[in-house]
């Protein structure tokens, strides 16, 4: 891909981000589910509260609404019921606590992390908050307790979790979007009528509705495989409001990733089973080829990111689980398999282009704080499961976005990452991949449905 991808048009095709990926989902799967720094996380799932609304109104936006829900789940067996299908399963420590950290800060508190885990080193002092972040630090506060899930007992798929709760958390993520009015775009080259825009365009909803029509351009690139993939941010707009779409794409590309795995590992109501559902793919991703586009753009993200990271992962600063120098060495080895395929496709995303331009510098603060405000938003998601995987991607996606526009290259600094940091980073981009896997295979299932009827 072009180094100038973002924008640009020519580039690399979606077959080869698909061929990178059939390469690197086995490792980046081996990485995530059989290293145990890898397939725990730690972070805060039961103990903040929503900072934007009362949490009541999460679960429903009013009261006939919450009647209304109440009376739906009652009209199904318990162990169908949303809240069941979204508990949270599997071995989950305590966390030492900041208490006994301070007690005595030479010898730090080992976590417990249940028999069957075998973790030994999951303590760390990943407390601090550093300006650079892109995401509110799990432990951003005093007397925060962290929580440890294992990742891989806790699979992210469909729980049930839906209605004006789940619709006012995306909502507002989507609303996160709205920069200053005064620098929406005014002119773009979009090749439909429309356009440039009179003033009543500076409205959000019609930069979606343009981004819609370019997706229709772009839907046939999709279809067709070979075609030139165009990581660019949906529709063209001037350099100026680069920023804003990259922030666009990479929700709807996270909440896209989000809502193929529901469809992929969906639970088939009437025999029981868990499969994957071809109508649910048809009506949230394959009738949006925007959203699916916004998936790969948010893959060739993360790889760059992993890519540019890989040099650092080499250095000293990480040991991934110090006290085991056999199940580090191990570690170590899986997690550069990750970043020498993310490098083996060069040229896949330039972040260079990104708050260089314009009024591009001055929104470097602006876009890293309404990141931090949908790391917060995850705190209003009413369902375990979901807050979960919403805060580990979201945390990933932060995580990339600072190793792409804090860690320079030309110089010698070393950017090290928390554990937490590295554990999302690397987990989001196995969702991801995942994902790619997951289109591609209702892609051909679509092809033969069509075909058939
Ligand atoms: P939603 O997916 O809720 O979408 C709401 C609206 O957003 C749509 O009507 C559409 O206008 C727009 N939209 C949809 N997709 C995109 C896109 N990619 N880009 C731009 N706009 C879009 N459910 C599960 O079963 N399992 C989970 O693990 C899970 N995790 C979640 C994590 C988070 C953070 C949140 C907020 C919700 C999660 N949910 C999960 C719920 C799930 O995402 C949907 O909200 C739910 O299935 C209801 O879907 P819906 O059809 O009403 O549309």
């Amino acid at each position: 891909i072009s180094p100038k991808s973002i924008v640009d048009d020519a580039c690399a095709s979606y077959a080869t981000l698909e061929k990178l990926n059939s390469r690197l989902k086995p490792v980046v799967d081996d990485l995530t589910r059989n290293t145990d720094f890898f397939s725990h996380y730690r972070l805060n799932l039961f103990h903040k509260s929503c900072p934007f609304w009362n949490e009541e109104d999460g679960m429903c936006g009013n009261i006939g609404c919450a009647v209304e829900t109440l009376d739906n789940e009652e009209d199904i067996p318990e162990v169908w019921r949303a809240h069941e299908l979204s508990k949270l399963e599997g071995p989950r420590a305590q966390h030492p606590g900041k208490s006994a950290h301070h007690e005595d800060p030479e010898r730090p508190l080992q976590g417990k992390l249940g028999e069957d885990v075998g973790e030994s080193c999951v303590f760390e002092y990943d407390d601090e908050c550093d300006e650079r972040d892109y995401c509110v630090p799990e432990d951003e506060s005093a007397s925060s307790k962290g929580d440890y899930v294992s990742l891989v007992r806790n699979p992210e798929r469909y729980t049930g979790y839906a209605g004006d709760g789940a619709r006012q958390v995306w909502d507002a993520i989507y609303r996160e979007n709205c920069f200053q009015k005064s620098s929406f775009p005014h002119s773009a080259n979009l090749g439909v009528s429309q356009w440039p825009p009179g003033p009543a365009a500076q409205d959000f909803k019609q930069i979606l509705d343009a981004a819609g029509r370019q997706a229709q351009l772009e839907h046939q690139r999709i279809e067709k495989p070979n075609t030139p993939f165009v990581a660019k941010t949906g529709f063209e707009v001037e350099d100026e409001c680069l920023e804003k779409r990259v922030f666009y794409r990479v929700m709807s590309g996270m909440h896209a990733s989000i809502s193929t795995h529901l469809c992929w590992d969906s639970l088939n109501q009437t025999t029981g089973e868990w499969q994957p559902n071809l109508s649910c793919y048809e009506h949230r991703l394959h009738n949006f080829p925007d959203r699916i586009s916004n998936v790969y753009f948010n893959y060739a993200l993360l790889t760059r990111a992993v890519a540019k990271l890989g040099q650092n992962l080499k250095g000293e600063e990480y040991t991934f689980c110090t006290g085991d120098p056999q199940g580090d060495a191990v570690t170590r080895s899986k997690v550069l398999a990750v970043a020498e395929q993310a490098a083996s496709v060069p040229e896949i995303f330039d972040e260079s282009l990104m708050f260089v331009n314009g009024e591009g510098p001055s929104l470097k603060e602006d876009f890293r704080n309404r990141f931090r405000n949908v790391s917060r938003l995850m705190d209003c998601v009413g369902c375990d499961k979901c807050r979960l995987w919403g805060k580990l991607q979201t945390a990933g996606y932060g995580t990339a976005l600072k190793v792409l526009f804090e860690l320079d290259n030309n110089s010698d600094d070393v950017l090290v990452l928390k554990r937490t940091e590295l554990v999302a980073l690397f987990n989001t981009y196995a969702r991801i991949s995942s994902s790619i896997h997951a289109i591609g295979q209702f892609r051909n299932r679509m092809a033969d449905k069509i075909a058939a009827e």
